[in-house]
């Protein structure tokens, strides 16, 4: 025991102090109204606000259908900020084209929510234009594929499920990966073919997934095997 901390003005100074940290952290904290989706939200005073560096799947483009496991991040996010108050933080871009104001959420006990929902799999890490946790953001993506966590561990492409086969238990084992790929390939929502990075077929919202499961569920598009380098 230290002297200091068992004495009784130190005890009432350390209370008042805690309660003034308290309320301070309480008070000025900005509302979220709504959750818009899994990266979007209205927070009271600042209007409509985007998370930076992570891209969730969509749920509410009004020409879209729902992606894969937006609803599953949409409800993350609901579960995490919705009704809560929160500090936000911005980067060097304060607005983006479409005059969403471009933020990092804090919840008060510190949960750091941009980063939350890549480290759990509801979305990855949104890297075309830069910031400055993008690095971290990346490593939180490896590490939730990594560990199948959220997105990264269900079956890509949800129409497939209908069919009742077994998509998850098969993956890694059954297919090799043809030499020349990188570790990364995409797919989109309803297409049977996987692609890489920069393909023409590839959709406005591409769905990055590990190569090696990739390969377990979709098929090569025939122009990016124009790309890759010819085994000898
Ligand atoms: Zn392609």
């Amino acid at each position: 025991m230290r002297p200091l901390l068992c004495h009784p003005f130190a005890v009432r100074c350390g209370i008042a102090f805690l309660f003034g940290v308290l309320a301070a952290a309480a008070a000025p904290g900005q509302l979220v109204e709504r959750v818009v989706d899994g990266d979007t939200i209205i927070v009271e005073g600042v209007g409509r606000v985007r998370l930076i560096g992570v891209d969730t799947p969509e749920t509410v483009h009004p020409n879209r259908p729902v992606e894969f496991f937006g609803k599953e991040a949409s409800a993350f996010t609901k579960r995490l900020l919705e009704e809560k108050r929160v500090r936000l933080e911005y980067d060097q871009e304060r607005q983006d084209r479409y005059g969403r104001t471009l933020a990092y959420v804090y919840l008060d006990d510190g949960t750091f929510v941009n980063a939350e929902i890549i480290r759990r799999g509801y979305g990855h890490a949104y890297t075309r234009f830069p910031f400055r946790h993008m690095e971290a953001f990346r490593q939180f993506e490896r590490e939730a594929r990594d560990n199948r966590r959220g997105l990264w561990g269900a079956v890509v492409g949800g129409r497939d499920d209908a069919s009742g086969s077994d998509n998850r238990s098969s993956a890694g084992t059954s297919q090799d990966v043809p030499a020349g790929l990188p570790g990364t390939v995409y797919v989109t929502k309803t297409g049977r073919k996987y692609h890489l990075d920069g393909c023409r077929f590839l959709s406005r919202s591409p769905i990055p997934m590990p190569t090696n499961e990739a390969v377990q569920r979709y098929e090569l598009c025939s122009v990016c095997a124009t790309r890759l380098p010819r085994e000898p």
